[in-house]
Protein backbone atom coordinates (compact mmCIF):
# COMPACT_ATOMS: atom_id res chain seq x y z
CA UNK A 1 0.00 0.00 0.00
CA UNK A 2 1.04 3.38 -0.90
CA UNK A 3 1.87 5.52 2.20
CA UNK A 4 0.25 8.92 1.45
CA UNK A 5 1.92 12.17 2.08
CA UNK A 6 2.18 13.16 5.96
CA UNK A 7 0.95 16.53 4.46
CA UNK A 8 -2.02 15.70 3.04
CA UNK A 9 -2.92 13.28 6.07
CA UNK A 10 -2.89 16.45 8.10
CA UNK A 11 -4.62 18.57 5.33
CA UNK A 12 -2.15 21.29 5.35
CA UNK A 13 0.47 22.69 2.71
CA UNK A 14 4.05 22.47 2.99
CA UNK A 15 4.63 25.94 4.58
CA UNK A 16 2.38 25.60 7.80
CA UNK A 17 3.17 26.44 10.86
CA UNK A 18 3.83 24.69 13.97
CA UNK A 19 0.84 26.38 15.06
CA UNK A 20 -1.26 25.03 11.92
CA UNK A 21 0.22 21.73 12.92
CA UNK A 22 -1.17 21.42 16.13
CA UNK A 23 -4.62 22.26 15.02
CA UNK A 24 -5.09 20.18 11.93
CA UNK A 25 -4.09 17.43 14.09
CA UNK A 26 -5.89 17.82 16.94
CA UNK A 27 -9.25 18.14 14.81
CA UNK A 28 -8.18 15.46 12.91
CA UNK A 29 -7.27 12.94 16.42
CA UNK A 30 -10.83 14.58 17.95
CA UNK A 31 -12.41 13.25 14.39
CA UNK A 32 -10.82 9.46 14.31
CA UNK A 33 -10.40 8.65 18.28
CA UNK A 34 -11.11 5.24 18.11
CA UNK A 35 -12.45 5.47 21.33
CA UNK A 36 -15.32 8.30 20.15
CA UNK A 37 -15.16 7.95 16.64
CA UNK A 38 -18.12 6.56 14.55
CA UNK A 39 -15.75 6.94 10.90
CA UNK A 40 -15.15 3.74 9.12
CA UNK A 41 -11.53 2.53 9.63
CA UNK A 42 -11.65 5.66 12.32
CA UNK A 43 -8.17 3.74 14.07
CA UNK A 44 -6.07 2.83 11.23
CA UNK A 45 -6.66 6.63 10.24
CA UNK A 46 -5.85 7.53 13.68
CA UNK A 47 -2.95 5.99 13.27
CA UNK A 48 -2.19 7.69 9.89
CA UNK A 49 -2.84 11.17 11.69
CA UNK A 50 -0.58 10.32 15.04
CA UNK A 51 2.29 9.28 12.59
CA UNK A 52 2.09 12.11 10.55
CA UNK A 53 1.82 14.56 12.87
CA UNK A 54 4.66 12.34 15.01
CA UNK A 55 7.21 13.68 12.06
CA UNK A 56 6.02 16.63 11.48
CA UNK A 57 5.46 18.74 14.64
CA UNK A 58 9.33 17.40 15.09
CA UNK A 59 11.27 20.04 13.51
CA UNK A 60 14.33 17.74 12.84
CA UNK A 61 11.95 14.89 11.68
CA UNK A 62 10.38 17.15 9.39
CA UNK A 63 13.48 18.71 7.47
CA UNK A 64 14.24 15.11 7.38
CA UNK A 65 10.91 14.70 5.60
CA UNK A 66 10.97 17.27 3.34
CA UNK A 67 14.27 16.37 2.03
CA UNK A 68 13.98 12.69 1.43
CA UNK A 69 10.07 11.92 1.91
CA UNK A 70 9.27 8.55 3.70
CA UNK A 71 12.23 7.54 2.33
CA UNK A 72 13.64 9.20 5.05
CA UNK A 73 12.77 7.05 8.04
CA UNK A 74 12.20 3.05 6.05
CA UNK A 75 15.57 3.16 4.79
CA UNK A 76 17.27 2.10 8.42
CA UNK A 77 17.29 -1.79 9.11
CA UNK A 78 15.15 -2.89 10.88
CA UNK A 79 11.99 -1.30 12.73
CA UNK A 80 11.07 2.63 11.80
CA UNK A 81 10.93 5.01 14.28
CA UNK A 82 6.96 5.19 13.57
CA UNK A 83 6.47 1.33 14.69
CA UNK A 84 8.53 2.19 17.73
CA UNK A 85 6.25 5.60 17.89
CA UNK A 86 3.11 3.95 18.64
CA UNK A 87 4.19 1.68 21.44
CA UNK A 88 5.16 4.46 23.21
CA UNK A 89 2.14 6.32 22.24
CA UNK A 90 -0.92 5.97 24.59
CA UNK A 91 -4.27 6.62 23.64
CA UNK A 92 -4.96 7.83 27.25
CA UNK A 93 -3.34 11.14 27.41
CA UNK A 94 -4.58 11.85 24.13
CA UNK A 95 -8.28 11.23 25.78
CA UNK A 96 -7.50 13.33 28.47
CA UNK A 97 -5.78 16.23 26.80
CA UNK A 98 -9.05 16.46 24.50
CA UNK A 99 -12.30 15.45 27.11
CA UNK A 100 -10.39 16.47 30.13
CA UNK A 101 -9.46 14.02 32.97
CA UNK A 102 -11.56 10.70 32.75
CA UNK A 103 -14.60 12.50 31.43
CA UNK A 104 -15.90 9.33 29.90
CA UNK A 105 -15.44 7.42 32.93
CA UNK A 106 -13.09 4.79 31.25
CA UNK A 107 -10.51 5.56 29.38
CA UNK A 108 -7.48 3.49 29.16
CA UNK A 109 -5.21 3.54 31.82
CA UNK A 110 -0.96 4.17 31.46
CA UNK A 111 0.16 1.20 31.73
CA UNK A 112 3.81 0.92 31.69
CA UNK A 113 4.44 0.57 27.98
CA UNK A 114 7.34 0.31 25.70
CA UNK A 115 8.71 4.02 24.90
CA UNK A 116 11.36 4.96 22.88
CA UNK A 117 14.24 6.84 24.15
CA UNK A 118 14.23 10.95 22.67
CA UNK A 119 16.17 11.60 20.05
CA UNK A 120 19.25 13.67 20.06
CA UNK A 121 20.01 16.84 17.60
CA UNK A 122 23.36 17.55 17.49
CA UNK A 123 25.52 20.12 15.23
CA UNK A 124 28.82 19.72 13.11
CA UNK A 125 30.79 21.95 11.58
CA UNK A 126 32.72 20.90 8.61
CA UNK A 127 34.79 22.41 6.05
CA UNK A 128 33.80 23.15 2.67
CA UNK A 129 36.41 20.51 1.20
CA UNK A 130 34.45 17.70 3.65
CA UNK A 131 31.35 18.46 2.85
CA UNK A 132 32.47 17.69 -1.01
CA UNK A 133 34.16 14.48 -0.04
CA UNK A 134 32.45 13.50 2.85
CA UNK A 135 34.41 12.02 5.94
CA UNK A 136 34.91 10.41 8.79
CA UNK A 137 34.65 11.33 12.23
CA UNK A 138 34.15 9.90 15.74
CA UNK A 139 32.11 12.23 17.91
CA UNK A 140 31.69 12.05 21.39
CA UNK A 141 27.78 12.39 22.10
CA UNK A 142 26.37 13.00 25.43
CA UNK A 143 23.54 10.48 25.68
CA UNK A 144 21.46 8.55 28.47
CA UNK A 145 22.36 4.81 28.14
CA UNK A 146 21.26 1.97 30.45
CA UNK A 147 23.02 1.44 33.44
CA UNK A 148 25.86 -0.77 33.84
CA UNK A 149 25.30 -1.56 37.54
CA UNK A 150 21.75 -2.66 37.80
CA UNK A 151 21.35 -3.29 33.95
CA UNK A 152 18.47 -0.69 33.70
CA UNK A 153 16.57 -2.24 36.72
CA UNK A 154 17.10 0.61 38.86
CA UNK A 155 17.06 -1.68 41.65
CA UNK A 156 20.70 -2.09 44.04
CA UNK A 157 20.57 -5.54 43.80
CA UNK A 158 17.88 -8.31 41.73
CA UNK A 159 16.01 -9.14 45.14
CA UNK A 160 15.57 -5.80 45.80
CA UNK A 161 12.78 -6.07 42.75
CA UNK A 162 9.27 -6.54 44.80
CA UNK A 163 5.90 -6.76 42.96
CA UNK A 164 4.26 -2.70 43.59
CA UNK A 165 1.88 -3.46 46.71
CA UNK A 166 -0.35 -0.69 45.68
CA UNK A 167 -1.33 -2.30 42.81
CA UNK A 168 -0.20 -5.46 42.96
CA UNK A 169 1.76 -5.51 39.82
CA UNK A 170 -0.85 -4.28 37.38
CA UNK A 171 0.44 -0.48 37.11
CA UNK A 172 -2.29 0.71 36.99
CA UNK A 173 -4.79 2.00 40.22
CA UNK A 174 -8.48 3.17 39.91
CA UNK A 175 -9.32 6.42 41.03
CA UNK A 176 -12.53 8.33 41.78
CA UNK A 177 -13.07 12.03 40.92
CA UNK A 178 -16.16 14.51 40.47
CA UNK A 179 -16.30 15.74 37.14
CA UNK A 180 -18.52 17.89 35.48
CA UNK A 181 -20.75 14.59 33.99
CA UNK A 182 -21.18 13.64 38.10
CA UNK A 183 -18.76 11.07 40.19
CA UNK A 184 -16.66 8.92 37.97
CA UNK A 185 -13.61 5.81 38.04
CA UNK A 186 -10.82 6.11 36.08
CA UNK A 187 -8.53 3.70 35.65
CA UNK A 188 -4.69 5.68 36.03
CA UNK A 189 -1.01 4.95 35.60
CA UNK A 190 0.25 3.62 39.43
CA UNK A 191 1.69 6.43 41.00
CA UNK A 192 3.86 4.49 43.41
CA UNK A 193 5.50 2.38 40.45
CA UNK A 194 4.90 4.94 37.99
CA UNK A 195 3.05 2.18 35.79
CA UNK A 196 6.28 -0.40 35.81
CA UNK A 197 3.61 -2.72 38.51
CA UNK A 198 7.61 -3.12 40.20
CA UNK A 199 8.62 -1.75 43.50
CA UNK A 200 12.30 -0.67 44.30
CA UNK A 201 13.29 -1.49 47.94
CA UNK A 202 16.71 -0.31 47.41
CA UNK A 203 17.89 1.90 44.67
CA UNK A 204 20.89 1.63 41.97
CA UNK A 205 23.69 3.71 43.55
CA UNK A 206 24.94 4.50 40.50
CA UNK A 207 21.80 5.92 38.35
CA UNK A 208 19.86 6.69 41.50
CA UNK A 209 17.07 4.21 40.54
CA UNK A 210 16.51 5.98 37.20
CA UNK A 211 17.98 2.60 35.40
CA UNK A 212 19.78 4.93 32.97
CA UNK A 213 22.56 6.57 33.42
CA UNK A 214 24.22 9.82 30.75
CA UNK A 215 27.47 8.71 29.18
CA UNK A 216 29.29 10.28 26.19
CA UNK A 217 28.64 7.85 23.37
CA UNK A 218 31.69 7.57 20.83
CA UNK A 219 29.62 8.12 17.19
CA UNK A 220 31.33 6.81 14.15
CA UNK A 221 30.13 9.73 11.64
CA UNK A 222 29.81 8.92 7.69
CA UNK A 223 29.52 12.40 6.22
CA UNK A 224 28.11 11.90 2.99
CA UNK A 225 29.51 13.13 -0.04
CA UNK A 226 27.81 16.66 -1.39
CA UNK A 227 26.14 17.68 2.05
CA UNK A 228 25.21 21.14 2.56
CA UNK A 229 24.77 23.35 5.58
CA UNK A 230 21.40 22.33 7.20
CA UNK A 231 21.08 19.24 5.81
CA UNK A 232 21.03 15.97 8.01
CA UNK A 233 21.83 12.79 8.79
CA UNK A 234 20.35 10.09 11.13
CA UNK A 235 22.03 8.00 13.11
CA UNK A 236 19.31 5.04 14.30
CA UNK A 237 19.48 4.22 17.93
CA UNK A 238 21.82 6.71 18.89
CA UNK A 239 19.60 8.68 20.43
CA UNK A 240 18.80 8.28 24.32
CA UNK A 241 17.91 4.95 25.69
CA UNK A 242 14.34 3.95 25.49
CA UNK A 243 12.14 3.21 28.64
CA UNK A 244 10.06 -0.28 29.70
CA UNK A 245 11.89 -2.01 27.22
CA UNK A 246 11.47 0.51 24.07
CA UNK A 247 13.70 1.28 21.05
CA UNK A 248 16.79 3.93 21.55
CA UNK A 249 15.87 7.46 19.93
CA UNK A 250 18.02 8.21 16.96
CA UNK A 251 20.71 10.86 16.75
CA UNK A 252 20.37 13.73 14.19
CA UNK A 253 23.87 15.38 13.05
CA UNK A 254 23.12 18.61 11.63
CA UNK A 255 25.93 20.15 9.38
CA UNK A 256 27.42 23.33 9.68
CA UNK A 257 29.52 23.95 6.02
CA UNK A 258 32.21 26.83 6.76
CA UNK A 259 32.38 28.92 3.58
CA UNK A 260 35.51 28.30 1.03
CA UNK A 261 37.86 31.41 0.20
CA UNK A 262 37.70 30.65 -3.52
CA UNK A 263 34.61 28.57 -4.32
CA UNK A 264 31.10 28.96 -3.89
CA UNK A 265 28.51 26.41 -3.61
CA UNK A 266 24.83 26.91 -6.13
CA UNK A 267 23.41 23.99 -5.65
CA UNK A 268 25.48 21.08 -6.97
CA UNK A 269 27.34 22.97 -9.24
CA UNK A 270 30.39 25.10 -7.72
CA UNK A 271 30.99 28.84 -9.17
CA UNK A 272 34.72 29.95 -9.40
CA UNK A 273 36.04 33.65 -10.60
CA UNK A 274 39.10 34.00 -12.20
CA UNK A 275 40.95 36.97 -12.66
CA UNK A 276 42.57 37.25 -16.61
CA UNK A 277 44.62 39.78 -17.94
CA UNK A 278 43.42 42.54 -20.86
CA UNK A 279 45.95 40.65 -23.24
CA UNK A 280 44.43 36.95 -22.39
CA UNK A 281 40.81 38.36 -22.80
CA UNK A 282 42.15 39.93 -26.11
CA UNK A 283 44.14 37.23 -27.52
CA UNK A 284 42.98 34.24 -25.86
CA UNK A 285 44.56 32.07 -23.72
CA UNK A 286 44.95 29.08 -21.35
CA UNK A 287 44.38 28.89 -18.25
CA UNK A 288 44.54 27.08 -15.15
CA UNK A 289 41.86 26.63 -13.27
CA UNK A 290 41.40 25.25 -9.60
CA UNK A 291 38.88 23.06 -8.77
CA UNK A 292 38.40 20.92 -5.75
CA UNK A 293 39.45 18.06 -7.75
CA UNK A 294 42.63 19.57 -8.83
CA UNK A 295 44.04 22.15 -11.72
CA UNK A 296 42.01 21.75 -14.91
CA UNK A 297 43.43 23.65 -17.97
CA UNK A 298 40.49 25.95 -19.55
CA UNK A 299 40.72 27.40 -23.08
CA UNK A 300 39.47 30.72 -23.39
CA UNK A 301 38.54 32.20 -26.66
CA UNK A 302 39.64 35.16 -27.82
CA UNK A 303 37.50 38.27 -27.42
CA UNK A 304 36.45 37.37 -23.52
CA UNK A 305 34.17 39.67 -22.01
CA UNK A 306 34.39 40.52 -18.18
CA UNK A 307 31.73 38.13 -16.83
CA UNK A 308 31.83 35.64 -19.24
CA UNK A 309 30.99 32.25 -17.89
CA UNK A 310 32.67 28.79 -18.52
CA UNK A 311 31.84 25.47 -17.51
CA UNK A 312 33.54 22.49 -16.88
CA UNK A 313 31.62 19.54 -16.64
CA UNK A 314 31.49 17.26 -13.59
CA UNK A 315 33.70 19.40 -11.25
CA UNK A 316 30.46 20.37 -8.89
CA UNK A 317 29.64 18.58 -6.31
CA UNK A 318 27.71 15.23 -5.34
CA UNK A 319 24.16 15.57 -4.95
CA UNK A 320 23.63 13.74 -1.85
CA UNK A 321 20.44 11.99 -2.70
CA UNK A 322 21.41 11.21 -7.28
CA UNK A 323 25.15 10.83 -6.40
CA UNK A 324 25.40 12.85 -9.69
CA UNK A 325 28.36 15.30 -9.90
CA UNK A 326 27.36 18.97 -10.67
CA UNK A 327 29.84 21.35 -12.55
CA UNK A 328 32.05 23.99 -11.81
CA UNK A 329 31.26 27.66 -13.10
CA UNK A 330 34.20 30.03 -14.22
CA UNK A 331 33.66 33.65 -14.15
CA UNK A 332 35.90 35.52 -16.26
CA UNK A 333 36.97 38.86 -14.52
CA UNK A 334 39.44 41.26 -16.93
CA UNK A 335 41.54 42.78 -14.81
CA UNK A 336 42.49 46.68 -15.51
CA UNK A 337 46.55 47.48 -14.70
CA UNK A 338 46.58 49.78 -12.00
CA UNK A 339 50.08 50.53 -11.91
CA UNK A 340 51.90 49.88 -15.56
CA UNK A 341 55.69 49.79 -15.78
CA UNK A 342 57.70 52.07 -18.34
CA UNK A 343 57.24 49.33 -21.06
CA UNK A 344 53.88 48.38 -20.38
CA UNK A 345 52.56 52.02 -20.74
CA UNK A 346 54.51 52.34 -23.87
CA UNK A 347 52.71 49.92 -25.32
CA UNK A 348 49.54 50.40 -24.44
CA UNK A 349 50.25 54.10 -25.77
CA UNK A 350 50.66 52.52 -29.00
CA UNK A 351 47.56 50.40 -28.70
CA UNK A 352 45.92 53.35 -28.36
CA UNK A 353 47.40 54.52 -31.32
CA UNK A 354 46.23 52.18 -33.29
CA UNK A 355 42.79 51.65 -32.34
CA UNK A 356 42.22 55.74 -32.89
CA UNK A 357 43.57 55.31 -36.47
CA UNK A 358 41.62 51.55 -37.34
CA UNK A 359 38.21 52.93 -35.42
CA UNK A 360 36.97 55.83 -37.10
CA UNK A 361 33.94 55.59 -34.99
CA UNK A 362 34.50 55.54 -31.20
CA UNK A 363 33.74 52.95 -29.11
CA UNK A 364 30.76 54.12 -28.08
CA UNK A 365 29.12 54.19 -30.99
CA UNK A 366 30.18 51.02 -32.06
CA UNK A 367 28.51 49.52 -28.96
CA UNK A 368 25.61 51.71 -29.36
CA UNK A 369 25.10 50.83 -33.57
CA UNK A 370 25.31 46.80 -32.24
CA UNK A 371 23.11 47.56 -29.65
CA UNK A 372 20.44 48.77 -31.58
CA UNK A 373 20.97 46.49 -34.31
CA UNK A 374 20.61 43.40 -31.92
CA UNK A 375 17.42 45.32 -30.38
CA UNK A 376 15.78 45.23 -33.45
CA UNK A 377 12.58 42.77 -33.79
CA UNK A 378 13.23 40.09 -36.26
CA UNK A 379 11.18 40.41 -39.26
ZN1 LIG B 1 21.58 1.67 37.99
ZN1 LIG C 1 2.19 0.05 41.29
Amino acid sequence: MDKRDYYEVLGINRSATEDDIKKAYRSLAKKYHPDVSTEKNAEAKFKEVQEAYEVLSDSGKRTQYDQFGHAAFDQTRGQGFQGAGFEGFDFGDIFSAFFGGGARGQTQANRARPRKGADIQRRMTISFEESIFGKRETLKVPAYDECPNCHGTGAKSPSDIKTCSKCRGTGEVTVESQTLFGRTQTRTTCPNCRGTGKEIINKCPTCGGDGRIKVNKDVEIRVPEGIETGQQIRIEGFGNKGMFGGPNGDLYIVFDVTPSDIFTREGDDIVITMPISFSQAALGAEIEVPTVYGKVLLKIPAGTQSNAKFRIREKGATNVRSKVKGDQHVIISVITPQRLSYEQKKLFEELAKVEDATANKSAWERFKANFIKSKKPSA
